[in-house]
């Protein structure tokens, strides 16, 4: 059973190793508590933060569902820190080093820590809006390849986390860990859990000793506690379980035999179901409007390159929203869907004012930078539109891609219309988008 688990905390681990460093894939999109960190911003603005997108919802409900019929056995199987943390304490256990057991009162004590770090993680997120913690988080260390806002504290977290799961069993899972904290009133009304059967167990406490939460197994019926794990290992060491002394599931069959088939049959049942959810219903990661909807209102969508995180997107909304010849009148509504590579962009117009054409101009025409204090390209390209034959219209003018973006991350200002006495290119059409 354990070898069973340690494969498939294996196969995941290459899987997204694989995807991150082979294929060049966003894992961070696919992180559960992105979706937790996001979920004010988005209910209240419509937008995701920073660079993740509305997939990172479809697998935080993929993981609760899982978490609802399996327990924590998200923790056990497939999260990448609790695999190396224990395979690090089996090194250990190996080579001798003894284990550090704490239990009781000092363990329960320890495991409200996490709520705390929820907590302030949760606080300082939301508050600005901003993964502000993602920098310290060894886990988007390894699946950024190093990202540009990893600190060095990342992986002063990473060398705690390592050297305390040598003398202890997964202290990071048990104590700190803030999703734990998350998935805890989902476990707690788990449907699958472990059982006993008194008449059948020796009361050896082979099950309790085995138990990398501390749960006493062995005075127990039923396991109902959040903190399990499903991962099985009591059943494993039990000397009893082919008597039906212990096992996972339902209170019948009494058998361990299929349980564990059973339970990875559920989670990845709910890993691929929430993959594909997100691909059949995408919802936009930024949404924002301007104006009231007319009664016919009329979309384009759009396949744009530099639309990579909200910050864009919100930058884009800013070239729609310029105040010069190119200014778009009537309702606006811009609903992206912002990652590396091609973005998709879909906006919503009133057809009796603008038209297609104009709001492509508008996002690609020249603008009067008023940070810079210089006329720039726009970053944006749109695929497949290319008035001038210019080929690489994204371009800023001295080869700066991310020109102008000193504004992003907060409500852009207005950009006034540049002084007298500029370069007669300066009076060409789209000098100064704003209010
Ligand atoms: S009770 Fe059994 S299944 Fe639950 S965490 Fe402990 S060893 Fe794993
Ligand atoms: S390991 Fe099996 S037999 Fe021993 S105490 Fe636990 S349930 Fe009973």
């Amino acid at each position: 059973m354990k070898k069973t688990r340690h494969a498939v905390q294996l196969a995941f681990l290459a899987l997204t190793l694989g995807a991150v460093y082979l294929v060049g894939a966003n894992a961070e999109r696919w992180c559960p508590f992105g979706g937790v960190e996001a979920l004010y911003t988005y209910a209240r603005e419509g937008n995701m933060i920073c660079s993740l997108g509305t997939s990172n919802f479809y697998i935080l409900g993929g993981v609760v569902l899982m978490t609802l019929l399996a327990r924590r056995a998200f923790c056990s199987y497939l999260c990448p820190i609790g695999a190396i943390s224990e395979w690090l304490r089996g090194l250990a256990r190996r080579l001798g080093v003894p284990e550090l057991r704490v239990s009781g009162a000092a363990d329960r004590v320890l495991g409200l820590l996490k709520y705390g770090v929820l907590g302030v993680i949760l606080y300082f997120t939301w508050r600005a809006g901003e993964l502000l913690f993602r920098g310290f988080d060894p886990c988007y260390a390894l699946i950024s390849r190093h990202g540009a806002d990893i600190s060095f504290w990342a992986y002063v977290v990473a060398g705690t986390i390592a050297v305390a799961s040598l003398f202890v069993t997964l202290p990071f899972c048990r104590w700190f860990c803030p999703f734990a904290a998350v998935l805890h009133p989902f476990s707690a009304v788990g449907l699958g859990r472990i059982r006993r059967d008194e008449a059948a167990c020796t009361a050896c406490r082979a099950c309790a000793k085995a138990c990398p939460m501390a749960i006493p197994v062995d005075r127990l019926v039923q396991v109902t506690v959040p903190r399990c794990t499903s991962c099985m290992n009591c059943v494993d060491a039990c000397p009893s379980a082919d008597r039906g002394a212990l096992w996972w599931g339902p209170a019948a069959p009494r058998s361990w035999k299929w349980s564990q088939a059973a339970l990875i049959a559920i989670l990845l049942f709910c890993a691929t179901g929430a993959v594909a959810a997100s691909y059949v219903f995408p919802m936009p990661s930024f949404v924002k409007t301007r104006g009231t909807p007319p009664e016919q209102p009329a979309t384009v969508e759009l396949r744009m390159s530099n639309v990579h995180c909200r910050g864009r997107a919100n930058y884009l909304f800013y070239f729609l929203n310029r105040d010069d010849e190119l200014r778009l009148p009537g309702y606006l509504k811009v609903e992206a869907w912002p990652g590396p590579g091609t973005a998709d962009v879909r906006i919503t117009y009133d057809p009796a004012k603008t038209d297609e054409e104009a709001i492509k101009q508008a996002i690609t025409e020249l603008y009067y930078n008023d940070f810079h204090k210089r006329l720039e390209h726009s970053p944006f390209q749109i695929e497949g539109y290319d008035p001038l034959g210019l080929g690489r219209p994204g371009l800023d003018l001295d080869g700066d891609p991310d020109a102008g973006l000193d504004f992003l991350g907060g409500d852009l200002p207005p950009m006034p219309a540049p002084p007298q006495g500029k370069p007669s290119e300066a009076q060409r059409p789209g000098m100064g988008p704003g209010e």
